[in-house]
């Protein structure tokens, strides 16, 4: 359905605009139209309130009507730059001005971005961090407590960029998830965890897993399983070098296709983790029916555990159900040596947290995996 909208939104500007304009798709929603010729400045105002309202037409499908909003930004060479990169940023910049203020149009003008909100701006810039390669992984150990062995490493993607600095997962990732580009974010670490593994695979590191978090959008899409086996193929990796970690709320949305979905992962080799357990308040019996391999209990539960008598009852509770069910149990979150103490000693015997490390770079982890940790 959405490649429908796609398509009735390129045919609608083709044939409202002169022959000779240029029209791009950028992926995602957004299209690019380069103008030439323009007789003055001021001709572009008539062109883009003309485009806003055959695109704002009501679209039918299926005896149905829908309505589109369209954000629309402009800049002009050689008033707001020379070489098209800029001219593209800057109609960037107006157009999410545009989309924050739903004025509808918005023409560049210098200084604009002082006027963006952070949020914006974070999603203005995180469209080019990946060809900016301003993106990198980091891995943190999950660990054996009885072997004191890593046998898995959690992804984590972070972001620096050249001006802002480090943007915090918590911050840019929620962004990234509410539109398409979450699904370049993934894919990249998805083919980047994998090339890596490849490489630790061929440097004869011991083998661990390699976990990476999920979002709804991914599971969903519907190349999903066929996206992970290329990447396992193109890098020659055995499936159960590669994990997967999905939250309650994901696993509850779209409930037969991610269920599906799971077990045919599962079939081929590629276990699921249920990331922070615990805290999604879903029904236990409905969980059941989940083909999870592993669940992982949010931190929240741990971080309390030492001071309060209760939580350290509702730990043990989630273990014993976790592995009543045959899965696997890993504590996340462990900081102190109390922690990892009493986790131990209710039979929790895989945790991950700053206690064992914190997330690390790839060195790192050529380093560390080759020995033991020893605890205390
Ligand atoms: P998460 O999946 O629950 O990841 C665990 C988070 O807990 C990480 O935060 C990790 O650095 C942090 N952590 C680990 N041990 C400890 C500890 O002992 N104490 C405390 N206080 N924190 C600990 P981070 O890296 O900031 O990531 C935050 C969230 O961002 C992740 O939560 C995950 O939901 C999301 N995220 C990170 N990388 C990716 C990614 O590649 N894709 C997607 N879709 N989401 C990601
Ligand atoms: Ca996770
Ligand atoms: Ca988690």
């Amino acid at each position: 359905m959405g490649d429908k909208f796609i398509q009735m939104m390129a045919r609608r500007l083709k044939e409202n605009l002169h022959s000779d304009a240029v029209i791009s798709r950028q992926g995602g929603d957004e299209f690019v139209v380069l103008l030439k010729n323009l007789p003055h400045i001021h001709a572009i105002e008539g062109i883009t309130v003309q485009v806003n309202r055959v695109m704002a037409k009501p679209i039918k499908i299926l005896n149905r009507e829908y309505r589109l909003s369209v954000s629309i930004g402009t800049s002009i060479f050689p008033d707001h730059g020379h070489e098209a990169d800029v001219l593209m940023m800057r109609a960037d910049q107006a157009m999410y001005l545009a989309k924050e203020t739903k004025s509808g149009i918005q023409q560049y003008q210098n200084g604009m971005s002082k006027s963006l909100s952070r949020k914006m701006l974070l999603e203005q810039y995180l469209h080019r961090a990946i060809e900016n390669q301003e993106l990198y992984l980091e891995y943190q150990p999950i660990i054996d407590v009885q072997t004191q062995q890593i046998i898995g490493l959690e992804a984590l993607l972070r972001w620096k960029h050249p001006m802002l600095g480090h943007i915090s997962p918590g911050e840019f990732i929620q962004i990234a998830e509410e539109s398409e580009l979450i699904l370049n974010l993934s894919d990249w670490v998805l083919f980047t965890v994998c090339r890596q593994r490849q490489c630790w695979m061929e440097q004869g590191l011991p083998p661990f897993y390699i976990s990476i978090n999920v979002p709804a959008r991914q599971i969903h899409q519907d190349h999903f399983i066929e996206t992970i086996k290329r990447a396992l193929n193109q890098y020659s990796l055995p499936a159960d070098f590669l994990k997967i970690e999905i939250t309650e709320r994901t696993a509850m949305t779209n409930v037969e296709k991610t269920l599906s979905t799971m077990r045919e992962l599962q079939e081929y080799g590629v276990d699921i983790i249920l990331d922070d357990f615990g805290i999604g308040y879903s029904s236990i019996s409905y969980l059941v029916q989940y083909p999870f391999n592993t669940i992982k209990i949010d931190k929240s539960f741990i971080q309390n555990l030492t001071h309060n008598a209760n939580q350290k009852s509702v730990c043990r509770s989630l273990v014993a159900m976790g592995k009543n069910l045959g899965m696997n149990v890993v504590a996340e979150g462990v900081e102190e040596r109390e922690q990892y103490h009493y986790l131990s000693s209710i039979g929790c015997d895989k945790m991950q947290g700053y206690y064992f490390s914190k997330p690390i770079s790839n060195d790192l982890v050529e380093h560390f995996s080759r020995q033991s940790f020893v605890l205390q």
